[in-house]
């Protein structure tokens, strides 16, 4: 039997694309890379998983796992060969079980983030993850990817959200703790190991993930400065006197909303000034609307006063926070919109941030003068999207293919030197391989490598991304 065909007998005929338009699964969200697939699959069980699985390793066709396709390192795409199989888990979608004593639930890996958000709120709870491409993302990639967002700041990143995982492995298996207890001392922690392994070391088919109570009262502020160490002193006011109820503490440059503001120019932006630096922070309370209201006031009032920061804006209504978010979360598509770019998504200790900001705005405005800068991201986690714009004499294309590389460096670089990393949240896929060997421990990496190597040593899962082993 032709391999479509064995292929269509485990998962049906609606289970398998082959010819025709896979832009959507073979071209990244970017539309920077392309590639070919053989086909693409969609089991609807685990068990459908593991029948794939095993036919792959018996005919040795490489498995590409994909969920919404959103990611930004070209981790979901297959090579160009027209051999590998796109594995995509977008119908394994059930909700297993759900409980509000144990505060989790259980979901299928192609959930969508954004489904997971809206079940929960039926039911008053709270899943926090929060992502702009949370429409498509799904489940499986978040924990594949250990996606970070915007609420990280109070309740963690993918990984702190997940309690137990069930995982179809390389050799066919499945590993489940989604029983897991909040104590359980007994061995390894390979949860934490498939946390982050973008599709490397097996497939995500479901997750018990943490929920929270919904706040009572959530309220937004927008402010705006001329200085970046304003920010800094702002985070540090706001994490004494809030404590862990800020949950979002999100920058933006002038040029960001700038951007926002040519591309969207319906979203109304607080504030028409030319500001270089705007803030918005979120804050969740358990006490009253009213008495949160009030303290935010109480707590803004002196930082215009002391002029600290230029202006402030403070939400009235749950549609007003909506709205500020919606300008926040427009960056990106704004950003694609205007062409291609040259994304950084750096980490830094907060101590060392300003000095980033000025040195590699001198060194880059020396090797390329009129280059544009687009910064924003999670000042409150010290993850900044520094992602830079082609100057108006250039064309995106000839931006990338003359300068991506040597500016990538120039910045990921300075970034080592000051004790951070090239990569905070978006992880390595194709994209980040190279400055993985440059800037990862070496001993660290060497041990990626033997993991890889011992748990995967076919090397059908997910080939040539992350890590290399042949
Ligand atoms: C507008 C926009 C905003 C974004 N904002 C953020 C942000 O704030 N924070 C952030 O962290 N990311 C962000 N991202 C990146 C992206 O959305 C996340 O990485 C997301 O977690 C990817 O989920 P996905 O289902 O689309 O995965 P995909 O893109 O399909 O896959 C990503 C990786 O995970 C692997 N994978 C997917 N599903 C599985 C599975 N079930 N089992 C094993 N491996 C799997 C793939 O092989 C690939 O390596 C953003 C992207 C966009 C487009």
């Amino acid at each position: 039997m032709e391999i479509i065909d064995q292929l269509t007998t485990i998962v049906g005929s609606h289970g398998v694309l082959v010819g025709g338009n896979l832009v959507a699964y073979e071209q990244d969200w970017r539309s920077r890379a392309k590639g070919k697939c053989l086909a693409v699959v969609f089991p609807h069980s685990t068990q459908e998983v593991v029948d794939l699985v095993n036919f792959c390793t018996y005919h040795h066709i490489a498995i590409i796992p994909q969920g919404g396709n959103t990611g930004l390192v070209l981790g979901a795409l297959p090579d160009s060969t027209g051999q590998q199989l796109i594995l995509n888990l977008q119908k394994l979608k059930a909700f297993r079980g759900f409980s509000k004593t144990d505060l989790s639930i259980i979901v299928e890996g192609g959930c969508t983030l954004k489904e997971v958000q809206d079940f929960v709120a039926c039911h008053d709870l709270l899943f926090p993850l929060s992502l702009a491409s949370e429409d498509s993302c799904t489940i499986g990639g978040n924990l594949a990817t250990n996606a970070g967002g915007v609420q990280v700041m109070r309740y963690g990143n993918a990984r702190e959200l997940c309690l137990g995982l069930e995982v179809v492995t390389p050799e066919g298996k499945v590993l489940n703790n989604l029983n897991s207890l909040k104590k359980d001392n007994t061995g390894y922690d390979w949860k934490n190991i498939y946390i982050g392994s973008e599709g490397t070391l097996g497939i995500i088919t479901a997750a018990k993930l943490k929920l929270f109570t919904q706040p009572s009262a959530t309220l937004c502020t927008w402010m705006v400065t001329h200085r970046f160490s304003s920010l800094i002193t702002l985070l540090q006011q706001s994490q004494m006197y809030w404590g862990n109820r800020v949950v979002a503490f999100e920058v933006m440059n002038r040029t960001a909303i700038e951007l926002v503001k040519k591309h969207f120019p319906h979203l109304n932006i607080p504030f028409q000034g030319n500001h270089d630096w705007h803030l918005l922070c979120e804050i969740h309370s358990y006490e009253s609307y009213q008495q949160t209201q009030e303290q935010l006031q109480t707590f803004c009032l002196p930082l215009l006063e002391n002029k600290e920061i230029d202006d402030i804006a403070i939400s009235n209504s749950y549609q007003q926070t909506t709205q500020l978010w919606k300008i926040r979360e427009s960056i990106p598509i704004a950003q694609s919109k205007q062409g291609l770019n040259i994304k950084n998504d750096i980490g830094l200790p907060l101590e060392n941030m300003e000095s980033f900001l000025l040195n590699m705005e001198a060194l880059l405005n020396k090797q390329l003068p009129g280059i544009g800068y687009v910064v924003f991201g999670h000042l409150g986690d010290g993850n900044l999207h520094y992602n830079l714009q082609c100057p108006q004499s250039m064309s995106p294309q000839d931006f990338l293919s003359q300068y991506e590389k040597s500016l990538t460096t120039l910045v990921s670089d300075k970034v080592f030197e000051l004790q951070g990393t090239f990569s905070a949240e978006h992880g390595i896929g194709m994209l980040k391989k190279t400055d993985l060997v440059r800037y990862k421990d070496s001993v660290v990496f060497d041990w990626m490598v033997k993991m890889k190597k011992h748990l995967d040593p076919q090397n059908l899962f997910n080939p040539g991304k992350m890590v290399d082993i042949f």
